[in-house]
């Protein structure tokens, strides 16, 4: 089933405010098993939410839209909905008691214009708001070639969406996917070879259409392999990736740090904690960025001894050995020099000796950094 999330309201379209209620229903859609395949944003214009609700009845079986439910003039939503399905709207009596009822309880006589939130599309349901005055509307739309579309409004208030999603969308959803299906995932963190390098080395597993499916994605360094799977029940699911996973540690199994959500630096700890071990740093290149990463990770009091930030660093694998002796620590990392053109090298010091690698330099200092304090890490865990 396609899904389309709606997000409305001018303060959207402008970038005074970031639309979170789209990646959280799409997040919710996902994990039941809909292919949410559009985002759409439009601002409070009549005309553009009608033309937005048209096209996405056609191409979606499933909508959900949120905000323009409130009272005032630009709160278009039921207008828009009705137009859409070019029905009239018409007032639902118990609607409006409920809000006048909220008004009551809060010792405020009711506006006028708060009326309005009582208004429901021909043939819409309303669906119930315990915490606001906006109560959401659920329609059903005909597709012009025929089939039909189910079309959830909510509130914009993120805290009241969540709710009424939680309450009733996601259980009229479910219905409407028939047959229970759970969906579940497996993460497979990856650091060391790139993208591109990372799927030539698995042939047929990234292909589309292939279940249960796999999928690459990177964020600053690291690569998650993610499997998705779809069954009766949670143990099915598990069942069915665990081929696919045997057959990524098998390719790649040397490359993996962890699985879920997990830090490289988390992952690197874990090792230090298991082996009762500890480290050091003295950063010139990279600023104290690991030592930060350690020293803010849970497992830090038992796995970091401390960290050093030096302007200058002639000799790496003198200040790795160095940095190790004077915390008291297993392990001394260093990386330096400070501003390195071509190259920059990382040294690992234990008590008998000292390991450097050299890793040449390339792109945004932004990125060239984090990656760096990674690829230090990688170090220290071989
Ligand atoms: P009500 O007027 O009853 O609060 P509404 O449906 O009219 O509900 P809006 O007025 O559009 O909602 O928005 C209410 C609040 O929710 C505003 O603070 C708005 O910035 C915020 N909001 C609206 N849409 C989103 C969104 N997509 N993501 C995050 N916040 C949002
Ligand atoms: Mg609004």
């Amino acid at each position: 089933m396609r899904a389309e999330v709606i997000a409305i309201g001018d303060e959207l379209t402008s970038g005074e405010r970031l639309d979170t209620n789209t990646q959280w229903i799409s997040k919710q859609l996902t994990d039941i098993g809909l292919e949410v395949m559009f985002h759409t944003t439009v601002g409070d214009d009549l005309a553009a939410n009608i033309d937005v609700f048209q096209a996405a009845i056609e191409r979606a079986d499933v909508v959900v839209c949120t905000g323009g439910l409130g009272p005032t003039a630009d709160d278009l939503t039921r207008d828009a909905i009705a137009a859409a399905l070019r029905v009239p709207l018409v007032r639902d009596e118990e609607s409006l008691e409920h809000i006048c009822s909220l008004f009551t309880k809060r010792g405020r006589q009711m506006p006028e214009r708060n009326e309005r939130q009582a208004d429901f599309p021909q043939g819409a349901a309303s669906i119930f708001n315990p915490n606001g005055t906006a109560p959401g509307i659920h329609a059903q739309a005909t597709k012009a070639a025929g089939g039909s579309c189910h079309l959830f409004a909510l509130p914009g208030v993120p805290a009241e969406m969540h709710e009424m999603y939680t309450a009733t969308v996601a259980p009229a959803v479910l219905s409407l996917i028939g047959e229970p299906r759970v969906i579940r995932h497996r993460a497979i963190k990856i650091f060391g070879p790139g993208e591109s390098q990372l799927e030539s080395m698995l042939p047929d597993l990234i292909a589309r259409g292939r279940e249960p499916r796999v999928g690459i994605t990177a964020s600053g360094a690291t690569l998650t392999l993610r499997i998705t799977a779809s069954g009766p029940d949670e143990a099915s699911c598990l069942a069915a990736m665990e081929p696919t996973a045997q057959q990524i540690y098998d390719a790649v199994g040397k490359y993996v740090f962890g699985e879920g959500e997990i830090d490289l630096h988390h992952a690197t700890q874990q090792l230090l904690a298991e082996n009762n071990a500890t480290l050091a740093t003295d950063e010139c290149f990279t600023r104290g960025l690991v030592a930060s990463w350690m020293a803010e990770d849970e497992l830090a009091e038992r796995t970091f001894t401390g960290g050093q930030l030096s302007w200058t660093m002639s000799d790496v694998a003198q200040a790795a050995s160095d940095v190790r002796e004077r915390l008291g620590s297993t392990y001394g990392l260093a990386i330096g020099p400070p501003m390195a053109t071509e190259q920059v090298t990382v040294a690992v010091a234990d008590e008998r000796r000292v390991v450097t690698e050299d890793f040449k330099l390339g792109g945004h200092p932004a990125v060239v950094g984090p990656r760096i304090a990674k690829c230090a890490l990688n170090l220290l865990r071989r």
